[in-house]
């Protein structure tokens, strides 16, 4: 069976903000990704927030996503936002912070795997796709642990006119920590998912001092756990670009 013919499985919804607030289809349901914004717009450089962060927690309590003008990696992690800058810091960011792309689920695990050790990024996920073989199930997967190497990158804020993301992370600053412990939040999304969300594994950190955190780019596991979500459904939220100050 051909990928795009397994949309199917999945209840996609596109809410626009007026129907957002008119039906309340903003859902705490379960086993649901619920997405601010596509990564198609996001890949163009539609850098603008459209949604204050303090909405969020409406969607669940883990997940990832970006800031205004692309300013910092978002971690979502047991319900409290984190903003790694590039400075190298991770911030609280204020409520009215808006965001043009977050991805979130009201997190419940079901499989958990454990790793002893030297494991780096694409033993990870080998091991995930043993244990959940069916790529075309969006999975949301947190692991927690102690890590010898953690390689992060965080994106300065843009200005206007904007390039498009890969432009932007071309010149991101990268960070490097030789034993760390914390937790990589993310998400496994399938590939035919492309234009709506990031395809394939997608991880974020944030270390347990709450001090260090970015979009992880390698790794290697000194010990962990992975615990992993199956996810029957997926909520794409596309609102104005004219929410931002909400
Ligand atoms: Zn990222």
């Amino acid at each position: 069976m051909r990928a795009s013919a397994r949309w199917y499985r999945w209840l996609i919804l596109i809410c626009s903000s007026l129907l957002l607030h008119s039906s309340g289809c903003a859902s705490k349901s379960a086993h649901t990704i619920t997405q601010v914004g596509t990564f198609h717009d996001l890949s163009a450089g539609a850098f603008d927030g459209r949604m204050p962060c303090r909405r969020l927690g409406s969607y669940g309590n883990f997940g990832l996503g970006t800031f205004h003008a692309l300013d910092g990696e978002m971690i979502v992690s047991d319900g409290k936002i984190y903003q790694a800058k590039s400075d190298g810091k991770v911030y609280l960011p204020n409520g009215s912070m808006p965001v043009p792309f977050a991805e979130l689920v009201s997190f419940a695990p079901r499989v958990k795997l454990m790793f002893k050790g030297g494991e780096n990024y694409a033993a990870l996920e080998d091991q995930i796709d043993r244990a959940v073989p069916d790529r075309d199930i969006f999975c949301a997967i947190r692991v927690r642990g102690r890590f010898s190497k953690m390689k992060l990158r965080s994106v300065p804020p843009q200005v206007k006119p904007y390039p498009r993301l890969v432009e932007a992370t071309n010149r991101q600053p990268v960070f490097q920590f030789d034993g760390v412990s914390g937790t990589m939040v993310g998400f496994r999304s399938p590939l035919y998912a492309g234009e709506i969300t990031v395809p394939g594994y997608h991880f974020h950190f944030i270390s347990d001092d709450g001090n260090s955190g970015g979009h992880v780019l390698e790794f290697a596991i000194e010990s962990a756990a992975a615990e992993i979500e199956e996810c029957d459904r997926f909520l794409l939220i596309t609102p104005d670009k004219g929410m931002g100050g909400n």
